[in-house]
């Protein structure tokens, strides 16, 4: 009689993973760690679909992401002109990801929306020249007295007052 075969080693799937969730919970997504990379997008189409200055993204291939949790309250926005698709949780708005008909393997899911590491850090700037004026971009901050927690950002002086002389 032959000695049995030994069992097959199983393949370990030790991959980690990490995960984002909108803000009801409804939906959960999951992408292998780490993310392919981390980008500021300062386009206007994500500008207005987020309503804020910019967006921070992650991006991962789709072959390293998915959908964990609540599927069915996922909906889809075909944005035609920006040729993009953007989807978001249909109970609380949540913006969940963005996908760009040029880069059809790839995904990219809003940064905020992991409470763990992905992996990258955002050091890419999209757009930014579709930044619009009102864009905190970095100048200097002072506390704005009698608020605790307010910043605020000092009026521009003139750099040179007509009795300055000049020429
Ligand atoms: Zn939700």
């Amino acid at each position: 009689m032959r000695n049995p075969a030994p069992a097959p080693k199983l393949k370990k799937t030790s991959r980690e993973k990490v995960l984002a969730k909108c803000i009801c919970g409804a939906v959960e997504l999951e992408i292998d760690f780490p993310a392919f990379w981390a980008w500021h997008d300062h386009s206007k189409p994500s500008r207005r679909a987020h309503g804020c200055a910019y967006v921070t993204y992650i991006g991962t291939w789709k072959s390293r992401f998915r959908v964990k949790k609540g599927a069915k309250s996922i909906r889809r926005f075909d944005d035609e002109d920006a040729k993009g698709m953007r989807s978001f949780c249909a109970v609380c708005g949540t913006p969940l990801t963005y996908e760009r008909a040029r880069s059809p393997k790839w995904v990219n899911i809003p940064r905020a929306l992991f409470e763990t590491r992905t992996g990258r850090e955002p050091r890419y700037h999209v757009a930014l020249d579709e930044s619009p004026e009102w864009s905190y971009l970095g100048a200097k901050l002072v506390p704005l007295k009698g608020y605790p927690g307010v910043m605020w950002e000092r009026p521009k002086q003139k750099r040179r007052r007509e009795s300055d002389g000049g020429f």
